[in-house]
């Protein structure tokens, strides 16, 4: 009996950490992979053996990049390179490593890192703009669609499908955001508290838009002030 590939190990463990609620009362369900566990488990030894994975789908994916040393690029995942480099401001790729893992292609990350210059700031960006099309992913893996059109298009859909669970908006600012339907927020232990009425006013009863109170998941919860006032409301109308 063969041994587990540790990409695939990588990704049970990945699973593994995903928050998760839902089913209790009229608590919606609710499920994303948070970015701190994900971060505490991609430690630099781990994230060097998963690039050095030979099992024969990471070794298709490296064959599409010139890559001699690939755990020797572990520090631009963690960011720890730019720490050391002209770059001021340290670019981690925790989250989009994740989810590729996840998808089942880690070794795409070059593409990612070198092709497109993305990092976890871009995956967090996209939840405002619309969603990632095919052709955008074409552009991060270099000949995979050329190679193998069939495994590109299966990758394309699973990332597409993942990606939401994946590209967490954190809470930094009181701006107003607007992001696309398919966002999940790190808003959790949600409930309705009311009906909001067109002049401001909010009630436990009555028409118009909904009230909602939740929580803000810790690690998205980066609001320069009043961050331990965790109870906030949002409306639907
Ligand atoms: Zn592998």
């Amino acid at each position: 009996m063969s041994a587990i590939p540790i990409c695939k190990v990588a990704r049970g463990e990945i699973i593994r950490r995903r928050f998760y609620e839902g089913g209790k009362g009229n608590l919606p369900q609710k499920t994303f992979f948070p970015a701190d566990s994900l971060r505490a488990y991609l430690t630099d030894k781990k994230i060097k053996e998963i690039l050095l994975c030979k099992c024969p789908g990471c070794t298709a994916d490296l064959d599409l990049f010139r890559i001699l040393e690939p755990d020797a690029r572990s520090p631009q995942i963690t960011g720890q390179y730019y720490k050391t480099s002209h770059r001021h401001n340290p670019r981690p790729a925790y989250a989009l490593f994740a989810l590729l893992i996840y998808v089942e292609h880690p070794l795409l990350i070059f593409g990612f890192l070198d092709d497109g210059d993305f990092y976890d700031d871009d995956l967090e960006r996209s939840t405002t703009r619309k969603p990632f099309s095919a052709e955008d992913l074409k552009h991060y893996t270099r000949d995979f669609y050329l190679r193998n059109p069939l495994d590109f298009a299966e990758f394309a859909m699973t990332f597409q499908i993942a990606v939401t669970q994946f590209a967490i908006p954190y809470m930094d600012n009181g701006n107003f955001s607007s992001y696309s339907a398919s966002t999940t927020l790190p808003f959790i232990e949600e409930r309705q508290i009311g009906r909001h009425f067109e002049d401001g006013r909010y009630t436990a009863v009555g028409a118009n838009g909904k009230v909602f109170r939740f929580k803000i998941h810790k690690e998205y919860r980066k609001f320069p002030v009043c961050s331990s006032a965790p109870l906030l409301p949002k409306l639907f109308h």
